[in-house]
């Protein structure tokens, strides 16, 4: 039976609740997708003891700062950013340049390691569980994720409490709340990420299109959500 959106809101909170309580001190890492913000309204008004981190890699487009500014000013809170190192940023440049991502997927991982993977770590060092707006309809590479799960690459529990919603309850939450979201998403970005890995999708193309779209579907995680390392929790 399908679960009405009210459902879906009331058992999110719940669960925010009960990670907050079960694993202090928990995080959610906030990429201003549209997901994100559902998380971030969640969060902001029900369960404010959760802390909110982002990774700003350097590549963002412009309508994801002023997300970012926006967000805090609209909620009054604190979003703590991380940065890559920079000398490890210097490195990367100087040996392979600055669109090496484009040649192989092998230095796109490695931009993605040194932008997005390692300041991860940093921001999860210490903690008990993370949060993300992961959804299983959004990619091949999600379709086996649970709510639940250890993440073994980063030491902690990661929960994924929109795992199950579909792309309308997430803009139907949107709109009824009035949510302040991507202005690229009305100009048909529908998964944001670099601007120079990110480009608009057709109609007829599925949601992840518009990320590493030179890439095969395979391979198309940024190293963040390392599926094959977790464990369904009990
Ligand atoms: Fe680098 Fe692109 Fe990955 Fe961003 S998405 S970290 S620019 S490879």
């Amino acid at each position: 039976m399908k679960m009405s959106l009210e459902v879906r809101v009331e058992s999110a909170i719940a669960l925010l609740n009960k990670i907050a309580d079960e694993y202090e001190p928990t995080v959610f890492a906030n990429s201003f997708g549209a997901e994100d913000m559902v998380l971030t309204d969640l969060i902001a008004r029900h369960v404010s003891r959760i802390g909110i981190i982002s990774l700003d890699t350097g590549r963002l487009h412009q309508e994801t700062y002023d997300l970012m500014q926006k967000t805090a000013e609209h909620y009054g809170i604190c979003i703590q950013v991380f940065f890559p190192r920079h000398d490890l940023v210097e490195g990367y440049l100087a040996e392979h340049g600055s669109n090496a991502f484009y040649g192989s997927v092998e230095l796109r991982k490695q931009c993605c390691n040194i932008r997005k993977v390692e300041p991860l770590k940093r921001a999860l060092a210490g903690k008990k569980a993370w949060i993300t707006g992961l959804r299983r309809e959004q990619a091949p590479t999600r379709s086996d994720l649970a709510v639940s799960a250890f993440d073994e690459a980063n030491g902690l529990q990661k929960f994924n409490p929109l795992l199950d919603w579909s792309l309308d309850e997430v803009w139907g939450y949107i709109r009824e709340h009035g949510v302040p979201y991507n202005a690229l998403h009305d100009r048909s970005f529908p998964s944001i990420g670099c601007a120079p890995c990110t480009r608009a999708v057709a109609m007829v193309e599925d949601i992840r299109a518009g990320r590493w779209w030179w890439e095969s579907p395979a391979t198309k995680e940024c190293g963040l959500h390392v599926v094959a390392a977790m464990k369904k929790a009990a």
